[in-house]
């Protein structure tokens, strides 16, 4: 039989918790809201907890939203840090976790686990290294594989909250960042679409001038990226971007905006390539967390 592990994907609106041995067989899972971190982290505790105990599980992944401290020799690793979500400022996520299931724990943000993820079980992703992960709905994230590894620094990439060009006599939406009010999560995020046009983002019509200036800005966003991290592969996932012909219209856009400067084949003529949807859809953050606990007893 398959060796199984835990994977824990953190999200500030739900958690996901899985049993599997990889995206071909999952054992068990779970969803549910995240409330509080009290009851969110005991609801997860209980659930992996069957599964350590008979040992059929010896390591678990978490793949949480974030900032997060990533610095294990910091006091607060694990912790998540700076959130406005109330009751989760400085709620130590992984050591709750690992001193109840007392197995060795991977931790990383939720998008960097997502790159991971496709980097890891997708045979082709092998290849195609540096690779990024973009998430747009609630809020923008961006996180990469840079030689194998996900990539951490002074925490790790914020890249959602980048600064783009914002012309007001276009879009004079101020945005909703609350700390940079038109950083590109402030313009482009699916709540920020919501008061914009005053409807949630996945009821606006396919013809709608919001999807033209929601891919304008991913567009900024994926060209900068670009230029800053000369990716083999761009994956662009979450729910916002899933819209019928929103990618294609990013990937003129990235064309055009680059204008001829990266003269790579991927950027002027295979960029359908380049900027793909998530090849595992909605389980790249989950099976990144898999691919975490795996990778934690490697
Ligand atoms: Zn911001």
């Amino acid at each position: 039989m398959d060796t199984l592990y835990g994977g824990i994907e953190a999200g500030g609106t739900k958690f996901v918790c899985v049993v599997a041995s990889g995206p071909d067989h999952i054992l068990a899972q779970e969803r549910f809201p995240t409330t509080n971190p009290a009851e969110t982290i005991s609801r997860t505790i209980r659930f992996f907890q069957p599964f350590v105990e008979s040992q059929q599980v010896k390591s678990v992944g978490i793949a949480a939203f974030g900032p997060v401290d990533l610095d294990k020799r910091s006091k607060t690793f694990g912790y998540i840090t700076t959130t406005p979500k109330p009751g989760w400022e400085q709620a130590d996520l992984l050591g709750t976790i690992q001193r109840a299931l007392k197995v060795p724990c991977g931790f990383d943000t939720d998008v960097n686990a997502a790159a991971f993820g496709e980097y890891y079980w997708i045979p082709e992703n092998r290849d195609l290294d540096p690779l990024l992960y973009i998430t747009v709905g609630t809020g923008i994230g961006v996180g990469g594989i840079v030689n194998g590894q996900t990539l951490h620094g002074l925490i790790h990439p914020e890249a959602g909250h980048m600064f783009i060009p914002h012309d007001r006599t276009v879009d004079p939406f101020p945005g909703v960042c609350p700390f940079h009010e038109d950083c590109l999560e402030g313009l482009a995020s699916g709540p920020s679409m919501a008061k914009r046009w005053g409807q949630p983002a996945e009821t606006l019509p396919d013809d709608h001038p919001g999807w033209d200036l929601e891919a304008k800005y991913i567009g900024f966003l994926i060209s900068n990226l670009i230029l800053n991290f000369s990716p083999k592969r761009v994956v662009l996932g979450g729910g916002v971007p899933q819209h019928a012909g929103f990618i294609p219209k990013v990937r003129k856009l990235v064309q055009m905006q680059l204008n001829g400067y990266i003269q790579s084949p991927k950027v002027m003529d295979t960029i359908d390539e380049l900027i793909v949807p998530p090849a595992l859809g909605s389980q790249a953050g989950v099976m990144g967390a898999i691919a975490l606990a795996r990778t934690a007893v490697e």
